[in-house]
């Protein structure tokens, strides 16, 4: 028996399915999940210790890699001050000045401690400026597990096939209405006729929960019009895509201005810490300032603030996001060329460094179009990978993520193991 399968086994029996997130477990794809020991750059070594070209980067976070030695050096540094004060602390502000000039839109901020928290609490402000109650998601996109917001969820919600989770009181979900990713007419529809009770759009700018799904030319100013119309707001869930695709994440991609922004994941260098922020006259409308209440024992944590300052200034390097592009390209150009050769229909989805191979597919413009992948064909190519060193997301509805401690050798070895995999899947077919 493996390590990891007798970790597994223990962890099975004090921990509800041995994971503390679901999708960790491999529901989607079977098999025992690896236990990981430790990582390094672009890899990550199982209790085994077997290394892997590692495409999950803890779901986002890392687009640094492993252990970065600027991360470890500023970590292991603040930790010898002190961890954390309950207290405000001057990096906390420099923080806060760095994501105001990186992201625009930004005024004010207050930091969190994950993505479920900064949506949340957007949403609770939202709702508190406009006096109103509904909110409209798009199905597919995820936003946390809040209840309002696992509607119609993505990421494990859509990975498990779950209904919409038991446990969140129908009248909770009333006040949620569903749109369609890139589809306008139904949008407008739903704003025709409840425009006047809707507080907020919640959008992921570019869908990473449903796989990598693209917002079609004109689809998002489209919903910044129509939310400016009925005075509802649009908030641009960046969790993923902040400093992922751009430093001003997707809205300075496609030059939409949003209220509020949800950032998380690369905003903390793989520790704790996430934000919520916006125009400064909604923001302003939090306690202490405001009577809109939220608050969090360790909020802007100073481990956490550290290494997500240290992650941003090496992302403000010249030419990083052009790297990460290059690297995306050499990836996806690679796998493509592999599919072509074996005529394996598929269809490949990425924004920069981000990125999901649908199977049996021509093209993925909406989350029903990505519930149509072969998921069973998934499961071989991801069990087919990892027996040949990669380490890919373990469901076909999330993106996989590049860093730039991917070097191009990593990327080509990849690419490698795809065509064998492919080989023999062919042999297999006959
Ligand atoms: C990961 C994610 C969240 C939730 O963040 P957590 O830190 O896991 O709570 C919210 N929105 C999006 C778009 C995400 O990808």
């Amino acid at each position: 028996m493996t390590q990891s399968r007798k970790l597994f086994q223990r962890a099975a029996s004090k921990i509800p399915g041995g994971v503390n997130s679901p999708v960790r477990a491999w529901k989607a794809v079977g098999g025992t999940p690896l236990f990981i020991s430790r990582g390094q750059g672009s890899y990550i070594f199982d209790a085994e210790g077997r290394r892997y070209i590692d495409f999950v980067g803890s779901w986002g976070p890392l687009i640094l890699g492993h252990a970065h030695p600027k991360i470890v050096e500023v970590v292991r540094q603040r930790a010898a001050s002190g961890v954390t004060f309950g207290a405000p602390t001057m990096f906390e502000i420099e923080l806060a000045e760095t994501v105001e000039r990186l992201v625009p839109s930004i005024e004010k901020l207050r930091l969190v401690s994950s993505g479920t928290e900064a949506t949340m609490s957007a949403i609770r402000l939202a709702r508190a400026y406009t006096g109103r109650t509904k909110i409209v998601k798009f199905d597919g996109c995820y936003h946390g597990h809040s209840d309002g917001l696992l509607v119609k969820a993505g990421s494990g919600v859509a990975t498990l096939g779950l209904p919409d989770s038991p446990g969140v009181p129908a009248g909770f979900a009333r006040e949620t209405l569903t749109s369609k990713y890139n589809d306008l007419k139904l949008l407008q529809k739903i704003f025709d006729r409840h425009g006047k009770d809707i507080a907020a759009v919640i959008i992921e700018p570019i869908c990473g929960n449903m796989g990598v799904i693209q917002p079609e030319l004109g689809f998002l100013s489209a919903i910044r019009e129509i939310t400016q119309k009925s005075n509802s707001l649009l908030i641009f869930d960046e969790v993923i895509t902040g400093f992922r695709v751009a430093l001003g994440g997707a809205q300075e991609l496609f030059r939409v201005k949003p209220d509020l922004t949800c950032l998380g994941k690369i905003l903390g260098g793989g520790l704790p810490l996430a934000a919520f922020g916006g125009r400064s006259e909604i923001m302003t409308l939090l306690a202490p300032v405001g009577p809109v209440y939220q608050a969090g024992t360790l909020s802007g944590n100073p481990l956490a603030v550290a290494a997500g300052i240290a992650t941003l200034k090496l992302l403000r390097g010249r030419r990083v996001y052009d790297e990460l592009e290059a690297k995306g390209d050499q990836l996806e150009e690679g796998l493509a060329t592999v599919l072509k050769r074996r005529r394996i229909p598929a269809t490949i989805n990425r924004v920069g460094s981000m990125m999901t191979l649908f199977f049996g597919v021509d093209r993925v413009t909406d989350p029903d179009d990505a519930r149509k992948c072969d998921q069973k064909q998934f499961g071989r190519f991801f069990h087919g990978m990892l027996k040949r060193g990669i380490y890919l997301p373990p469901s076909p509805f999330e993106a996989m993520f590049i860093s730039l401690a991917h070097s191009s050798a990593d990327l080509e070895k990849t690419i490698d193991a795809f065509d064998q995999w492919a080989k023999s899947q062919h042999s297999v077919d006959r």
